[in-house]
């Protein structure tokens, strides 16, 4: 079992175009950027930017500005749980601008290169992927011109921040290692195919990986409402997110414009726009802050062949299963479901899944950094949250001792000392600079 044992890392031994010592910076200023957002109690531990490089020229144009040159994690402020920097850094603004800039300067050689502090997770990847294509596609872009530049791997993340991407991505890995795209039954076989692979069903139950089954519904036993929503879509994508009650939470149809030349916008496809609206439904409504926990909640669709962006993106929101409801499903509803137009889903899943060296890849992936040297802001993450931890036992044991115990604590001059003011004045008191006055002799 090749893939389902071996790190992903290790494959992403692409080299970097241009002066390395360039991409050595850059990448560290990515860490040391994510290390200021937590700092500022802003975001993950994570940063990333966007870079459009001519290599033989050294010339290196940063996607962005003066004011706001990279992105970070924005899953606290936005409620949405894949808003990871990398996705934060592909924004709909952000990838005009690179049409744009490609468009003034074809077939002069740029190539494109996002720069990230830590490996990017499956979700990422996807939109990574789908802009490739489309790039590519366009003709603005040449094939292997796209790279991305990690520096922490997945264990490195989860051992210094506690952040583990790895269960979800193997998924992925077992989706490709298993074959699931050669058969028909596609993402619908992926339980099964799991299940029968020992290794597989081992991960599955030590929570090494993790996936979310995709099953067929039968229309005549769908919860209230979902089977008029989907006869009302007709050959339009649609997915509805129901609660484990019986509740719709929310239902979204694909929102794209179908004109040719428009940028592609996969954020507005059925089953991402649900999960997306399901989500901010929860935090304005009910004004819940870990609003991607579904709690449980089916998707419900008319899509079978579910591509890539979608199916990652599920991973992330808590759902008990996809169900794919066989009567409304038609080569028509799949085809406007194409997350990358003209290409089909389970193409671009296996792009996804394949391995960083796999040339089935539009990515040129390149671990840059240090197996043995930690993220700095996932040192300061990690220390955020002892410190954390140990504020609130420490408020624990100011209340049992108010409550139990009578201690009397004073000062060497004789005031009287409160033990909540002491325990709490760490901050204030933090400016030590050593005695002012050397000891008399
Ligand atoms: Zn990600």
């Amino acid at each position: 079992m090749g893939l389902l044992t071996t790190p992903r890392y290790q494959a992403a031994q692409s080299g970097t175009p241009g002066n390395p010592l360039f991409w050595d910076t850059v990448l560290d200023q990515s860490d040391l950027f994510a290390y200021n957002t937590v700092s500022c109690g802003k975001g993950g531990p994570f940063g990333a930017q966007l870079w459009l490089v001519h290599a033989a020229k050294d010339h290196y144009v940063l996607v962005g500005t003066a004011q706001e040159p990279e992105d970070s994690n924005a899953v606290v402020s936005k409620g949405r749980a894949s808003a990871h920097a990398e996705a934060e850094n592909l924004s709909p603004e952000k990838r005009a601008e690179v049409i744009r800039f490609l468009e003034g300067h074809r077939d002069e050689g740029w190539q494109m290169v996002q720069v990230s502090s830590g490996e990017s997770c499956p979700s990422c990847r996807s939109k990574q992927v789908l802009l490739a294509n489309e790039l590519i596609g366009r003709g603005l872009l040449r094939e292997n011109d796209f790279h991305v530049i990690f520096k922490a791997t997945y264990a490195q993340t989860k051992r210094d921040a506690g952040f583990n991407d790895a269960p979800y991505d193997q998924a992925f890995r077992a989706i490709a290692e298993l074959g699931v795209f050669d058969t028909d039954e596609g993402l619908l076989g992926l339980e099964a195919a799991l299940m029968s692979n020992e290794t597989a069903a081992a991960q599955i139950k030590s929570g090494e990986l993790v996936y979310i089954a995709v099953d067929h519904a039968n229309s005549s036993d769908l919860p209230e409402g979902v089977d008029s929503i989907l006869r009302r879509a007709g050959s339009q994508p649609v997915a509805i997110i129901v609660r484990t009650d019986g509740s719709i939470l929310s239902s979204a149809v694909d929102q794209r414009s179908l004109g040719g030349d428009a940028m592609n916008r996969p954020e507005k496809t059925a089953l991402v726009g649900a999960l997306y609206q399901a989500a901010a439904n929860l935090r304005e409504d009910e004004g819940k802050f870990e609003s991607w926990d579904l709690e449980g909640a089916r998707l419900f669709t008319n899509v079978r062949d579910i591509g890539p962006m979608a199916y990652s993106e599920s991973l992330w929101y808590n759902l008990s299963g996809i169900s794919v409801v066989d009567e409304y499903t038609d080569a028509a509803v799949d085809c406007v479901a194409q997350e990358l137009p003209g290409t089909g889903n389970a193409e671009l899943f296996k792009q996804v899944a394949a391995d960083y060296d796999d040339p089935a890849s539009p990515l040129k992936v390149i671990f840059h950094g240090d197996p043995e040297e930690a993220s700095v802001a996932h040192l300061l993450w990690k220390a955020k949250m002892a410190m954390e931890t140990l504020q609130n036992r420490q408020a624990e044991r100011l209340s049992a001792l108010e409550e139990g115990a009578n201690l009397c604590i004073q000062y060497i001059d004789g005031t009287l000392a409160s033990l909540a003011r002491l325990v709490c004045s760490s901050r204030q008191s933090s400016h030590y600079d050593g005695k002012q006055a050397e000891p008399e002799a």
